[in-house]
């Protein structure tokens, strides 16, 4: 986990498990491999050379001076730690299927929301308002 240095924003970073992981592609010695889904380093094969470090878009690949090689996310074998220990439940783990479904639930209840939709038709900027579409749906089942 990161903290970001600003009194306000904190925010897990975590690895994405690319399925074309730059870090694996940068690793000069194929340390880096995908099992089962999930990007996972080979500390025997790795050199240490941190280039996965540097290759990370999202910085999901951390060092510690007391640990010889790099380390990352590896999904606790598919029990994440991080999420059993979160005390806000702040993190999930979801089947891949899943990701974005809480961006389209989130859509959903804007459109829900909405009370009236702006749009431009043969140039002219028009407004059809909520109730109306309600309107034409019954008038149309009827
Ligand atoms: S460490 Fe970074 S590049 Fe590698 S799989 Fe995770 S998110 Fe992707
Ligand atoms: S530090 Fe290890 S895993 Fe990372 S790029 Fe170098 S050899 Fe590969």
């Amino acid at each position: 986990m990161v903290a970001y240095p600003h009194p306000v924003i904190r925010m897990p970073i975590i690895c994405h498990h690319c399925r074309k992981p730059k870090c694996a592609e940068n690793c000069p010695t194929d340390a880096i491999e995908v099992r089962d889904g999930v990007v996972v380093i080979d500390e025997e094969k790795c050199i240490s050379c941190r280039q996965c470090v540097i290759s990370c878009p999202f910085g999901a690949v951390f060092t510690h001076e007391d640990i010889e090689t790099p380390f990352k996310c590896d999904l606790c074998g598919g029990d994440p730690e991080c999420v059993k220990a979160c005390p806000k439940q702040a993190l999930i783990f979801v089947p891949e299927h899943m990701i974005g479904e809480e961006h389209r639930v989130s859509s959903l209840l804007k459109y829900a929301k909405m009370k009236e939709i702006e749009y431009v038709e043969q140039g002219e900027k028009k407004i059809l308002k909520y109730a109306e579409t309600e309107k034409v749906t019954d008038g149309g089942a009827s």
